[in-house]
């Protein structure tokens, strides 16, 4: 049986100033989702939780002047729930939708998401689209990090010991941008990504795409958007033609990243055929295909 402390923060202040507390190795705590997990499997590599769980600042999801700022302790199911969210980055909310299942969703949050940094990490690859920040509170003061370059390799972030995601904020897209967020698992509930999609995109009056970013989740290290693949999209008109370059291309700088594994010959083929659908979605509205 483990052994360690647990503690109730109030406050930011609060858990700021426990995890921070010299001779103690604290860690936060939100839902617990992982963390209980890992507990059961690691020997123990902490003396303190610090629930922050229970943090009002922390649990709110605000929009602001086209600014959203999601607290780090936002469940996935208030986010499922969330009106702007589901109407203007509908992406976010299908990928939170997509989490484990309602017990999961009920308790999991973006804070343990970011932090936990799973190469399979559902809401990452929206909020990178997004190019969202993550705000970080420690004693040593404040900061924010691009979700992108917050997760350097997967379980392993910038984050260091004592700070706390407060919260993640992000400029809403144009109010006619689309977005689709395509997941393949081994079922079709309570299920690990084994691969998954996040596009965004807009056309412009001509029909001519003017703005799209694409980031896949599980199909290289750390969600990253593919810049180049977005790059030959732009300033072209939408087609069956174009969305399969696109794929190849998607295709190669995955491998050019991962080199090929065990798992290439089936991600070669499933990420190809995701990113045509998500592309065919955006911008030939077709429905079926998300
Ligand atoms: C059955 C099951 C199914 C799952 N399915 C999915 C799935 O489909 N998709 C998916 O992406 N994930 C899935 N997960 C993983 C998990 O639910 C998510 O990663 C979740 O977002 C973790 O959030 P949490 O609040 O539970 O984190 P916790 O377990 O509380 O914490 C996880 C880590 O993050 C740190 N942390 C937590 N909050 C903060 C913060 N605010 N600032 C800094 N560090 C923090 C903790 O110290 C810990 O290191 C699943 C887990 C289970 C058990």
């Amino acid at each position: 049986m483990s052994n360690y402390d647990y503690a109730i923060a109030q406050t930011i202040e609060d858990a700021v100033s426990l995890l921070n507390e010299p001779g103690k190795r604290s860690i936060p705590l939100a839902g617990g989702t992982d963390v209980f997990v890992a507990l059961r499997v690691n020997d123990l590599w902490f003396d303190r939780l610090v629930d922050v769980g229970r943090i009002p600042e922390m649990r709110q999801i605000r929009e602001e002047g086209g600014k959203v700022s999601l607290g780090g302790a936002v469940q996935f199911k208030q986010a499922v729930e969330n009106p702007t969210l589901r109407e203007r980055v509908s992406f976010l909310s299908a990928a939170c939708e997509s989490i484990g299942g309602p017990a999961i969703r009920n308790a999991g949050t973006f804070g343990g998401n970011i932090a936990n940094a799973a190469a399979c990490a559902d809401s990452l690859p929206a909020l990178v689209c997004l190019e969202a920040e993550a705000h970080l509170c420690s004693a040593k003061g404040e900061r924010v990090v691009p979700v992108e370059e917050l997760v350097t390799a997967p379980h392993k972030t910038q984050i260091e010991h004592g700070e706390l995601i407060t919260h993640i904020t992000f400029t809403l897209p144009p109010k006619k941008a689309r977005s689709c967020f395509i997941k393949i698992g081994r079922r079709k509930a309570q299920s690990i990504s084994r691969l998954s999609i996040a596009v965004i995109g807009t056309l412009d009056e001509d029909g001519i795409i003017d703005y799209v970013r694409i980031c896949p989740g599980a199909a290289v290290a750390t969600p990253v958007r593919f810049r180049n693949v977005e790059q030959t999209l732009i300033g072209k008109r939408p087609g069956k033609e174009l969305f399969a370059a696109a794929g190849d291309q998607l295709v190669a700088e995955m491998i050019e990243s991962t080199g090929r594994r065990w798992s290439t010959p089936y991600k070669e083929v499933a990420l190809k055929t995701i990113a045509e659908r998500a592309l065919a979605n955006i911008f030939l509205q077709d429905e079926s295909s998300c």
